[in-house]
C-alpha cells in the first residue's frame, strides 16, 4: 500500500518495557502500519515459548518481529554481579550500542522507515536516527511524574539537595516543581539516595543529556491519562515539544494478550474462584525487584499474621543469591498452606481483575501500577528502585489509591496495612479507587483525552510518511 508508514520500535529488553511497546506495536498494527520491533534474541525466544504473540499478530502482515544479539538479562545480571539496577541498564545500553547498532542502521537506512519510536534509555538509537535524518520518538516507560523527576534531578544536585544534606528522608524536596509540598527525600527516585558527590555528579550529566534529547526528539510518548497526571503532563509540556499520552494502552485492545517472559501458572485463578469477594490479597513484585532473605521473610510473616487469603508471585530469582535455598521456618509453611497459594508467575491481568481479589500489594513498577488503576484495585505500595518510589507517593498521598508502606519492612507493619487496605480503609480506597478506575476507561474511549492522543500520535507518522517530518 502507497505511503504507509512504517515504524521501527526499540525497547529496552526487559519485561516492564517489551509489554508496553508490544501493545503499542499492536495500535500501530491496527492502524495499518507496518512495524518492526526490534527485540534481542533471548527475549524472543521467551515470547515465542510462552506467549501467543505469533497468532496476536498473524493476522497483520505488516508486522516483524527483528532479532538483535543479547545483552546480559536483569536475571544473569543479579545471578552474577549486583543488583544495581542503573549499572544494568548502563551496560544494557552500551551492550546494544555495539552489538545492535548495526542491525538499526541497517533498517534506517535501507527499509523505508517512516520513524523509530526509541526506548528513553536507548540515547545511542536516537543518536542514529538523527544522524541519519528519521524522526525519533521517544517512549518512556515509566508515570509523568517520575519522568519529570528525572528531569528535576540535574537541579537538585545543582542546587545541592541531592546528595541529602543530611539523614532526614522526610523532609519535603523544594527543586522539583509542582510537587514540593508532598515530595519527600524518601518519595525521589532511588538513585537519588547516592551519598558521593562524583556519583552525582554522574547523574547530573546523564539526566542533562537526556533532557536535551528529549526536548529535541519529535515527540515523547507516556503510557498514562490526562485525569491521572494532568498537572505534571503539563510541566513537562514545557520540556517536550510534542507529549502523547495514550495511556492505559493495555486498556485499548480489545483482546489481552499476555507478554509474559516467563511460563505463567494459571492455577491460582481456580484457587482465587474459591475464594469469597475481595478477600485476597495479591502479591507481586513484577519482574525485576530482588528481596533480601530477611525481607522475604518479614513480608511473608506479616501476611501469615494478617489472617487474609493471600496470593504471592515468588519468582525463581526473587531472593538474593544463594539465600534463597534456606528451609522456610515451619509456621510460615501451614500459615500458606491454610490461605495461601504461591506461583512463579501469576497471569496478573487476570487475577487482578478476578472478584475475589480486594487490595494488590506491589512494588509500584508503573505497568503494575496501571493494571490496578484499570482493574480498580486498592494498592499496598512496597517499591524496590527507580521510579517507583514517585508512583507509591502518588499512590498514597496525591490520588489516595492505596497506602505507602515505603522504607518499612516489618511483619506487624505489614500484617497492619494488609487489613488497612482489605478492611479498616477499604471504603475509602475503593472509592477515589473506582473514580481513578472509571476515568482510565473513559480516557480510551472514543473522545476520551487518551483516545485522542493516539489518534494525534497515528495522524503525524501518517504524515511523516507521506511528506516527512516538519
Ligand atoms: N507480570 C505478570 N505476572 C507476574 C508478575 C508480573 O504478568 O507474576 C507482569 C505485570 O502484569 C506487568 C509486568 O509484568 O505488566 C511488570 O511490569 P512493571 O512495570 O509493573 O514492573 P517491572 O517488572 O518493570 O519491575
Amino acid at each position: 500500500m502507497d505511503n504507509q508508514p512504517h515504524v521501527l520500535i526499540f525497547p529496552l529488553p526487559a519485561q516492564g518495557h517489551i509489554t508496553p511497546m508490544l501493545n503499542l506495536a499492536q495500535l500501530f498494527c491496527q492502524a495499518n502500519f507496518q512495524v518492526t520491533f526490534l527485540i534481542t534474541s533471548h527475549s524472543l525466544e521467551r515470547l515465542t515459548l510462552y506467549t501467543d504473540t505469533k497468532t496476536r499478530f498473524a493476522g497483520y502482515s505488516g508486522f516483524r518481529l527483528e532479532p538483535i544479539p543479547n545483552v546480559l538479562s536483569w536475571k544473569q545480571w543479579t545471578g552474577s554481579h549486583n543488583d544495581d539496577v542503573m549499572q544494568w541498564i548502563t551496560e544494557s545500553v552500551l551492550g546494544l550500542a555495539v552489538d545492535a547498532k548495526p542491525v538499526l542502521e541497517r533498517l534506517l537506512k535501507g527499509c523505508d522507515v517512516s520513524c523509530l519510536i526509541v526506548d528513553g534509555y536507548l540515547r545511542f538509537a536516537y543518536d542514529c536516527a538523527n544522524e541519519i535524518g528519521i524522526p525519533a520518538i521517544s517512549f518512556r516507560c515509566p508515570s509523568a511524574c517520575s519522568v519529570w523527576t528525572y528531569f528535576c534531578v540535574p537541579n537538585l544536585v545543582q542546587l545541592g539537595e541531592v546528595p541529602f544534606q543530611d539523614e532526614d528522608m522526610d523532609k519535603l524536596v523544594q527543586n522539583v516543581p509542582g510537587m514540593n509540598t508532598f515530595l519527600r527525600n524518601r518519595d525521589l527516585p532511588s538513585f537519588c539516595r547516592v551519598k558521593d558527590k562524583t556519583t552525582c555528579l554522574g547523574l547530573e550529566q546523564a539526566f542533562a543529556a537526556e533532557i536535551e534529547r528529549s526536548s529535541q526528539a519529535y515527540g515523547l510518548i507516556l503510557n498514562t491519562f490526562e485525569d491521572l497526571e494532568g498537572p505534571v503532563l503539563s510541566l513537562l509540556r514545557s520540556k517536550c515539544p510534542r507529549v502523547y499520552s495514550i495511556g492505559p494502552q493495555h486498556s485499548h485492545l480489545k483482546h489481552n494478550s499476555s507478554s509474559s517472559l516467563q511460563e505463567v501458572d494459571q492455577c491460582c485463578l481456580s484457587w482465587l474462584d474459591k475464594k469469597p469477594m475481595e478477600s485476597v490479597i495479591y502479591v507481586g513484585f513484577g519482574s525485576s525487584t530482588i528481596l533480601k532473605r530477611d525481607q522475604m521473610i518479614e513480608i511473608w510473616e506479616g501476611l501469615v499474621q494478617s489472617n487474609k487469603y493471600f496470593l504471592w508471585v515468588i519468582r525463581s530469582d526473587l531472593v538474593n543469591g544463594g539465600e534463597n535455598d534456606l528451609p522456610t521456618p515451619v509456621g510460615l509453611l501451614e500459615g500458606t498452606n491454610a490461605r495461601g497459594c504461591i506461583v512463579s508467575w501469576a497471569p496478573q491481568e487476570a487475577v487482578l481483575a478476578h472478584p475475589a481479589v480486594g487490595g494488590f500489594l506491589t512494588h509500584s513498577g508503573w505497568n503494575s501500577t496501571l493494571e490496578s488503576i484499570s482493574a480498580g484495585v486498592p494498592m499496598l505500595c512496597w517499591p524496590y528502585f527507580t521510579d517507583q518510589q514517585v508512583n507509591s507517593r502518588y499512590v498514597g498521598e496525591v490520588w489516595k489509591i492505596g497506602l505507602d508502606m515505603k522504607d518499612q519492612c516489618d511483619r506487624n507493619v505489614v500484617a497492619e496495612m494488609v487489613n488497612d487496605v482489605l478492611d479498616g480503609k477499604k471504603n475509602e480506597l475503593k472509592e477515589s479507587m473506582a473514580r481513578m478506575s472509571e476515568a482510565a476507561k473513559r480516557s480510551v474511549t472514543q473522545g476520551g483525552s487518551s483516545y485522542c492522543n493516539l489518534d494525534r500520535l497515528i495522524h503525524d507518522i501518517k504524515m511523516m510518511s507521506t511528506k516527512g517530518a516538519d
